[in-house]
């Protein structure tokens, strides 16, 4: 592959000590003891992160493994499930629930806002009796994020079992999951975390690992049964083979993020400048609130198709950036500032080729993208 700059929201660019860990010794993962404390450690360092005593387990599979494995694992035919949806991968967790037979009402919220927790109040009020709720931390695809601070509590307050898909957000936007009383939390290795793609996380409450528990049918999977993973540690055993070198990579990209101490404000930070920059140059946001941390949604301007522009961005310049797909296919463009990418070298490299894509692209000529960003520092 040649070498490019991904400034796509995920999967990121992977630093150096992180791609170093497959130099590491390895070992048989089912047979040595010490893999096992050696596991237990790095999810020890994930709950740092997620902020949880939970139980945290590390899954071989992408972010969309564990969004499934959550819904095999809690869901029995006929329950209600509650899934909020102000984008596409709220909408798209429906589909999972439906898989393993639940009863889904969709909570359909305005696509270019946050979810608004009075008015999801207002409407448990009128709709009781859900068992569970899914909901999404950070909408990558339209850059908002929702108030999962307010949202799970009330929900929780309700006797819902929540489940947060927190891929996008994890590591760069807050998270207090215990505070915030989760029971499911779901991140992956190839965000803000920086490592490659093909590992999930998830955090597990109490409470979920007892509606597993609890459950009059079994669970309709194998790879996706997280019931299989309980008590790991005291049988010191897994389900299957473990993806040691994998894991050697999350570690050390766990590290890198934990001796940085503030890097939520470094995310909060470059996001609100990103922001300006778009806004003072004349281009226009897609989100009207809930401004993610972690990825930044533009309209494409007038006359500019996606493709010319990524092409140009890839060929000319090196640099990736992310597109819109569903109905937001071919309006807008998409600017990943997570984790690696969220560095201001890296930053300036993307506006500066912006701006000359978009010059070559024949856009008027207004501020230049760079110049007002290097001006802010
Ligand atoms: C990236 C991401 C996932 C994982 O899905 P892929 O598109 O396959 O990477 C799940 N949920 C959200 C919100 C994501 O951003």
């Amino acid at each position: 592959m040649k070498r490019r700059l991904i400034m796509t929201p995920g999967p990121t660019e992977i630093r150096d000590n992180v791609k170093n860990t497959f130099l590491a010794p390895v070992t048989n993962p089912d047979l040595d003891l010490d893999f096992v404390e050696y596991y237990s450690e790095v999810c020890n360092n994930l709950k740092t992160i997620f902020n949880t005593e939970n139980d945290v387990l590390i899954l071989n599979g992408e972010g969309i493994l564990g969004l499934e494995a959550s819904c095999a694992s809690l869901i029995e035919p006929g329950d209600k499930v509650l899934c909020i949806n102000n984008g596409i991968f709220g909408k798209g967790f429906g589909d999972f629930a439906k898989l393993y037979g639940a009863d889904v009402t969709y909570y359909s919220a305005d696509l270019k806002r946050s979810i608004d927790v009075k008015e999801l109040s207002d409407f448990l009020d009128s709709n009781p009796n859900f068992k569970i709720a899914t909901l999404v931390h950070c909408e990558t695809p339209s850059g908002i994020t929702n108030p999962i601070d307010m949202l799970c509590p009330l929900l929780k307050s309700k006797g819902i079992i929540t489940v947060v898909d927190s891929v996008s957000a994890f590591a760069g936007e807050p998270l207090l999951t215990d505070k915030w009383q989760i029971d499911i939390v779901i991140a992956g290795s190839q965000k803000c975390l920086s490592a490659s793609p093909g590992l999930t996380i998830l955090s597990i409450s109490p409470d979920a690992w007892d509606a597993m528990r609890n459950r009059k049918n079994p669970i309709a999977s194998f790879y996706s049964n997280l019931l299989l993973w309980e008590n790991w540690y005291e049988k010191k055993a897994f389900p299957y083979t473990q993806p040691e070198s994998n894991i050697h990579q999350l570690n050390r990209a766990v590290l890198n993020v934990l001796e940085e101490c503030d890097f939520i404000s470094r995310h909060k930070n470059t996001a609100e400048k990103i922001r300006k920059i778009f806004t003072d140059c004349g281009f226009e946001l897609y989100a009207n609130s809930g401004f993610s941390n972690t990825v930044t949604t533009i309209l494409l301007p007038d006359g500019v198709s996606f493709i010319n522009l990524f092409e140009t961005m890839k060929n000319d310049f090196g640099v990736l950036i992310g597109g819109g797909f569903d109905f937001l296919e071919n309006k807008i463009f998409r600017i990943g500032h997570m984790g690696e990418n969220c560095y201001d070298e890296k930053i300036y490299l993307t506006l500066k080729s912006l701006d000359e894509a978009f010059e070559k692209l024949g856009v008027p000529k207004g501020k230049k993208l760079h110049k007002v960003y290097a001006e802010l520092d």
